[in-house]
């Protein structure tokens, strides 16, 4: 494998500037929307605009259609203010929409995140109109990134769920264990995976998700690096873990229909295309785990 790949880390540091602090600014989107140089990621549920070679389609203002929800998510290097459009099922069909798990992988890191920010952004918009509290309809602020409910006066903001995701080996390092959700085609495998449950510790989350779907205990949780997954609000939250007793893995035989020890060479195999299995793709960040343990050949 390339040495790029074999170091591959399991998180990436933000390559996007939010500019934060501007979101407070009075009139900052209605500034925005009338700047020439202003850029727009529109977003059709969990799809983003893409051009003929995959990357991704930033749109002028007066492209996107009356009736979009519009959030200030952040400026080029340049200063120019980057928005988001989120724009109904049926808008704009004569761009080339496509769904971010398919596409995600061929964006460029600067455009994945700024579609990634806006696909979360644009489902939160879209979904919370109305107060979790007392079920009045709010009102939007910051710049689409809060919402003021009138009736009891709470605050609200877009949420992210913490899910644990995890590589586990045996002590040796030597075999990597991975399962096979039963919902997924025969010979996909990939690492174990779970929300983290009211009051518990990403630790503890890992350490149950394991035994649950797997059948081992885990020790000392190591945290590798994050992801946010906008299916439906996640962010996943890497893992790498030792099986102490390594003999005891076993399917839960109801989310996981299958456990597996994996050596360095079949994952290998796998990742190359040729093997008897087949491994999560390389947007997500168990792609990312599996690679970065792949790279640790003693
Ligand atoms: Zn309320």
């Amino acid at each position: 494998m390339s040495a790029s790949a074999s170091s591959a880390p399991a998180s990436r540091l933000s390559a996007i500037d939010r500019r934060g602090a501007e979101r407070d600014v009075p009139g900052l989107l209605t500034a925005a929307l009338a700047d020439p140089a202003a850029v727009v990621v529109a977003a059709r549920r969990d799809a983003v605009p893409t051009d003929g070679t995959g990357a991704l389609r930033f749109l002028p203002v007066a492209e996107i259609p009356a009736g979009a929800s519009w959030a200030f998510l952040g400026r080029t290097p340049e200063g120019a203010p980057v928005l988001l459009a989120a724009v109904g099922d049926d808008a704009l069909p004569e761009l080339a929409w496509s769904s971010l798990r398919l596409a995600g992988a061929d964006l460029d890191p600067v455009d994945a995140e700024w579609a990634v920010l806006a696909v979360s952004v644009a489902r939160w918009l879209r979904d919370s109109r109305f107060c979790p509290a007392c079920g009045a309809e709010t009102e939007l602020a910051q710049a689409g990134w809060s919402r003021h409910c009138p009736s009891c006066g709470r605050q609200h903001f877009p949420r992210t769920d913490p899910a644990v995701i995890v590589a586990v080996t045996d002590a040796a390092g030597d075999r990597l264990l991975l399962g096979s959700n039963a919902a997924w085609p025969q010979g996909r495998y990939s690492c174990f995976a779970g929300f983290a449950e009211a009051g518990e510790s990403l630790e503890s989350a890992v350490q149950r998700e394991v035994a649950e779907e797997a059948g081992v205990h885990v020790a000392a949780p190591l945290y590798q690096g994050s992801q946010p997954w906008p299916y439906p609000r996640s962010l996943m939250l890497g893992f790498r873990a030792v099986a102490s007793d390594p003999d005891e893995a076993e399917a839960d035989g109801e989310e996981i229909a299958e456990v597996r020890w994996f050596s360095r060479a079949q994952i290998a195999d796998a990742l190359a295309g040729h093997g008897e299995i087949t491994l999560p793709g390389p947007v997500s960040i168990a792609h990312r785990l599996i690679v970065q343990w792949l790279g640790e050949r003693p």
